[in-house]
C-alpha cells in the first residue's frame, strides 16, 4: 500500500514571515520527503543566490518566450519582475507519486488551485503585524522606503488569506515547521489521494470471496 498520488503543497506568506526558512528546515529535517520546485524569475540574483538552486534567472524576453510556449503552470508579475514555476518538473513528479513544494506569492498559488483542485495551499504569518514589520526592519536588507513597500504588498495579501486551506502562524519556526509537516501527512491520507490502494485492497479481497486464494 504505498501508490498514493503525489501533492502539490503551495507556501506563501508576507514578506519576512519566514517561508523560506521553513522551507528550508524541512529539506533539512526531513531529507528526501519533498522536492522542492524551482522557479523561474526576471529579478537579478541577489548576493549568495546561483541559477539553477534559488531560481532559473531569465532575461525579460526568455521569460515572455516561455510564458508562449506554455513552460509554466502559473506565473506571474511581483514588485516589478516576472516569477513562474516549470510545469514540466511538478508534472512529473506528481505522476511518479511524489510531493512537490512550492513557494510562490498568492495570485501564482490561486492559478494552481485552479489547475490542481487537489493542492494543499497554507499560508505563513508571524504572530502579529507589529512582529512583522519588526522582522523586515531587523533583517537590514531593505531600505525604509521598500519596508512600507513590502507591508503595502502584505496589506493587499492580506484579503485572500481565506482563499488558502491553513493558516501557519509562525512565531516558533520547529512549531511551524512540524505544523506544515503534519499537515501534509495528514493531507496524504485523504481516501481520494488514495484511490489506487482502495482499489488494490478492493480486488484482493474480492479474490477471498470468490476463492481464488487460499484461506
Ligand atoms: P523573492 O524575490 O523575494 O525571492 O520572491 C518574491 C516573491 O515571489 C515571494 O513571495 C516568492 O514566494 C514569490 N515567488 C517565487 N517564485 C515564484 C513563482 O514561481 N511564482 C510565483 N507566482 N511567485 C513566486
Amino acid at each position: 500500500m504505498m501508490k498514493r498520488e503525489g501533492l502539490v503543497a503551495v507556501l506563501s506568506g508576507f514578506s519576512g514571515a519566514g517561508k523560506g526558512t521553513i522551507m528550508k528546515h524541512l529539506l533539512d529535517e526531513y531529507p528526501g520527503r519533498y522536492n522542492l520546485s524551482i522557479s523561474a524569475t526576471t529579478r537579478k540574483p541577489r548576493t549568495g543566490e546561483a541559477d539553477g538552486r534559488e531560481y532559473f534567472f531569465k532575461t525579460k524576453e526568455e521569460f515572455e518566450q516561455m510564458i508562449e510556449e506554455g513552460a509554466f503552470l502559473e506565473h506571474a508579475c511581483f514588485n516589478g519582475n516576472y516569477y513562474g514555476t516549470p510545469k514540466a518538473y511538478v508534472e512529473s513528479l506528481t505522476k511518479q507519486g511524489k510531493d512537490v513544494l512550492l513557494e510562490i506569492e498568492v495570485q501564482g498559488a490561486l492559478q494552481v488551485k485552479e489547475i490542481f483542485p487537489d493542492a494543499v495551499l497554507l499560508f505563513v504569518t508571524p504572530p502579529s503585524a507589529d512582529a512583522l514589520k519588526e522582522r523586515l526592519v531587523g533583517r537590514g536588507t531593505e531600505t525604509p522606503e521598500e519596508i512600507k513597500n513590502r507591508l503595502a504588498i502584505s496589506t493587499r495579501e492580506s484579503r485572500l488569506m481565506e482563499k488558502y486551506d491553513y493558516l501557519i502562524v509562525n512565531d516558533d519556526i520547529e512549531e511551524a515547521v512540524r505544523d506544515v509537516h503534519d499537515i501534509i501527512e495528514t493531507e496524504g491520507l485523504r481516501t481520494s489521494r488514495n484511490r489506487l490502494n482502495i482499489e488494490e485492497m478492493r480486488s484482493e479481497l474480492q479474490k477471498f470471496a470468490k476463492g481464488e486464494e487460499k484461506l
